[in-house]
């Protein structure tokens, strides 16, 4: 998107530093609200270097950066940390490494927003939330410290129940195209209303979504051993289980994420042209099932 743009400004005098970006993204999703675990924040680039160009991704991958840098990316905004483990080396025979010199090489900088903008309003889940039309939305997990409405995951209610069939089925439709499609455990012709949600992987989460009265979880990466205990606890009964893609359930975020960072640089007169990567970074390729 274009922000207020000036045809009597040139565009460089008007794009906020890296450090203007990050001010504006520590408003947004403040670090305050990452994970003890987690490693947000600048991973490369220079405070005082001009970033004209902000490129949104989950995951900061050699293909995000090859479509960064031929636009002409000042900085990529990634929700995955490229660094989450502490590394001893950057040589740029890593993949890692070679993607830390690639942004050096450029001039791009790389932010890590992670769990602060799980946690954030407006967040991971909350984008889930909304997309899914739950009303009276609440986290899973209220963040330590934080606003009542900050923390992981969401649960709210739908307007009305629907068969987990049809609810699926709009899961489905909200997401990006992967190979690994959307898995669910429990009858399609059951009712539900009341939703938990969490981008990413959520199977930490049971606990808080059994507390919650959910009816049916949305989220990722469900191991067989969590998911099973779940599920033979229920018998037979909520709450039911869709598995979606990790890539896609955080993929929805960036787009209303990239606008907000507009709205806010945008407010204090900076120009930013702000893009969302067109590059899927699902890892599966293919799947291969039993057929109906
Ligand atoms: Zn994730």
């Amino acid at each position: 998107m274009e922000q207020n743009q000036h045809d009597d400004a040139p565009v460089a005098a008007a794009a906020p530093t890296v450090g203007d970006v990050l001010l504006a993204i520590g408003e947004l999703w403040p670090e305050s609200l990452a994970e003890g675990w987690d490693a947000v924040g600048l991973v490369a680039g220079r405070a005082e270097n001009r970033a004209a160009k902000i490129l949104f991704t989950v995951d900061p991958s050699a293909a995000v950066l090859d479509e960064a840098l031929a636009w002409g990316a000042s900085m990529i905004v990634s929700h995955h940390p490229l660094l989450l483990k502490p590394v001893s080396s950057v040589a740029a025979s890593g993949f890692k490494g070679d993607v830390v010199h690639r942004l050096i090489e450029a001039g791009c900088a790389l932010v890590t927003v992670h769990t602060n903008g799980d946690s954030a309003v407006g967040g991971v889940s909350d984008v889930l939330a909304d997309a899914l039309g739950l009303r009276d939305v609440e986290p899973l997990a209220p963040a330590a410290g934080g606003l009542p409405e900050e923390g992981i995951g969401r649960v709210g209610d739908l307007g009305a129940p629907v068969t987990l069939g049809a609810f699926a089925e709009a899961v489905f439709s909200l997401l990006p195209a992967v190979a690994g499609g959307v898995r669910v455990a429990g009858n399609s012709d059951a009712l539900v209303r009341r939703v938990a949600v969490c981008g990413g992987a959520g199977d930490s989460l049971f606990d808080r979504v059994r507390a919650s009265r959910a009816d049916v979880y949305v989220t990722a990466d469900l191991r067989h051993h969590p998911a099973f205990e779940v599920r033979e606890a229920a018998a037979g009964g909520p709450p039911y289980l869709i598995d979606v893609s990790h890539f896609g359930s955080e993929w929805l975020w960036l787009t209303p994420a990239a606008d907000a960072l507009g709205d806010v640089l945008g407010a204090r007169g900076f120009t930013t042209d702000i893009r969302v990567s067109s590059v899927n970074t699902d890892p599966w390729d293919f799947v291969l099932t039993p057929g109906p």
